[in-house]
Formats: C-alpha cells, sequence, structure tokens
C-alpha cells in the first residue's frame, strides 16, 4: 500500500539483508537513496530492477515534495548507502513531513554500525549514547567531548580511518582514563573489535594504519564512591 518504507540494509555483509526487506523493495515501485550506483548494486545483487531517485545530503524542498507526491499514492521505499536510513544519513525531514501530512510511514529494522560496534565491544551497554561524527575541527571537536564528559553512559562515535588517530589524541585529552573501543570493517571479512586505553588504541594504529570504516566507543566514567562526590561542586556545575 502507498506510504514510505525505512528500509535498512547491510553495512558490509550482503547476508544481512532482511526477508522484509527484500519484500518490500520488491513490491515498491520506486526506491529513493543516497548514490543511485550503490543501490543499483544491491538491487541487482538482490535481482531487483527498480526506479531509483537520488535523496542524498544535498535534497531540497524540490526532491522532497516529489518523492511525497508520489508517496501518496504508492509505496516509496526509502534506503541509505548502508545500514539504517537517517542515523547519521538522509531521512529526517522527509520522514517529518510525511508524519505532518498523514502519509504512512514503517520502518522496517536491520543492520547499523553503532549497535554492532556497541554489541562487541564488551563495553557497559545499559546505557549508550550515539553520537555521530564528531566535528573536524581540532578545537570544535575538543568542545564536543568535553560536553559529553559528564554523561554517564558509553559514547558511541562514527569515525573515518583518516581521522581515528586525532579523534583518540583528543579522548586521551579531554577524557582521561577511559577505556575506549574501535570496531571496524563489521560484518566484513576483515571485522575487527579492539579496546584499551586511547594511547595504546592510538600506537596500534600508527603501527597499523587503519583503512575502512571505523565505530569508536568511550567507556562511561568510572563510578566514584558516594564519599568521595563533591556535592558543592556538583550543584555549582548545575547551578552555572
Ligand atoms: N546509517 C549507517 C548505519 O546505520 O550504521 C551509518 C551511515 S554513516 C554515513 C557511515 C559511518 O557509519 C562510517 O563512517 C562508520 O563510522 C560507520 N559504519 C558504517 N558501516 C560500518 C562498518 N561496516 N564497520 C564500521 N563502521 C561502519
Amino acid at each position: 500500500s502507498p506510504g514510505l518504507y525505512i528500509v535498512a540494509t547491510p553495512i558490509g555483509n550482503l547476508g544481512d539483508i532482511t526477508l522484509r526487506a527484500v519484500d518490500v523493495l520488491r513490491g515498491v515501485g520506486v526506491v529513493a537513496c543516497e548514490d543511485t550506483r550503490v543501490t543499483g548494486k544491491l538491487l541487482h545483487h538482490l535481482g531487483l530492477k527498480k526506479r531509483l531517485i537520488r535523496y542524498d545530503d544535498h535534497a531540497g524542498e524540490g526532491d522532497r515534495e516529489r518523492l511525497l507526491a508520489l508517496m501518496e499514492s504508492e509505496p516509496v521505499a526509502l534506503v541509505s548507502d548502508a545500514g539504517t536510513p537517517l542515523i547519521s544519513d538522509p531521512g529526517y525531514r522527509l520522514v517529518r513531513t510525511a508524519r505532518e501530512r498523514g502519509i504512512a510511514v514503517t520502518s522496517l529494522p536491520g543492520p547499523n554500525a553503532a549497535v554492532v560496534a556497541m554489541t562487541l565491544s564488551g563495553l557497559p551497554n545499559d546505557r549508550f549514547l550515539f553520537a555521530g561524527f564528531l566535528p573536524n575541527k581540532a578545537k570544535a571537536r575538543e568542545e564536543a567531548l568535553a560536553e559529553l564528559a559528564q554523561v554517564p553512559a558509553t559514547l558511541i562515535f562514527y569515525e573515518t580511518a583518516p581521522r581515528l588517530a586525532a579523534a583518540l589524541a583528543a579522548i586521551d585529552q579531554v577524557l582521561p582514563g577511559r577505556e575506549v573501543a574501535v570496531g571496524r570493517e563489521l560484518t566484513k571479512k576483515f571485522e575487527e573489535c579492539r579496546s584499551g586505553t586511547p594511547s595504546q588504541l592510538a600506537d596500534h594504529y600508527a603501527a597499523h594504519p587503519p583503512k575502512g570504516e571505523i565505530v569508536l566507543l568511550v567507556a562511561p566514567p568510572s563510578d566514584e564512591p558516594a564519599g568521595d562526590i563533591d556535592v558543592d561542586a556538583l550543584l555549582r556545575a548545575e547551578l552555572a
């Protein structure tokens, strides 16, 4: 039936496509995607050929309206290059507007790099905070980390190989004493997950320059014994 179908796709291993995703992709006429070549390949692998409409980070009002108009009369799938759409990927405004207009929106769960890394890392998972990509510039990156310093949860960041060293150095500086973990090439042939101190991982990746896609996790601040809590300082921070 007409509407928007948010379809998660593999983050590396094509075997991770769900039965429901294949079913929905087979049933729709139109697939909105970030990169028609990337999605064309996936559909080809599934034996499907569909009308692909580009909907990427640069999509504007016009692109959105075109898709919304289609959704009123036929099912439209939204996919991203990999993983779950909207998670550090386009789609937020499309979903928001579709919902405002009463268009049916369904989300098909599937692969997500943050969740795979969280489950692999061995870090506490009772609370975790997904913080997307850290800023590119050093000062903004440090500020972003400082803002998260008190959050009592495992922090999850998306990273790229060329920026990993700078991110580890910043964590060492701004969040000293925290265990970190790196999930790399998840679900792929050379999948790895390494944990240690930021400087241990920095040393490792200096000797073995990382390739591929990376999720970086930071352990929560360690629990201080109740007697050590400086209530005055906490109150001052709250009131500041
Ligand atoms: N929507 C995707 C998801 O659900 O995971 C994330 C898209 S975001 C633009 C791309 C980032 O996700 C990469 O820079 C990397 O941090 C992470 N990522 C995606 N696939 C990955 C993989 N196979 N292994 C490790 N990280 C991955």
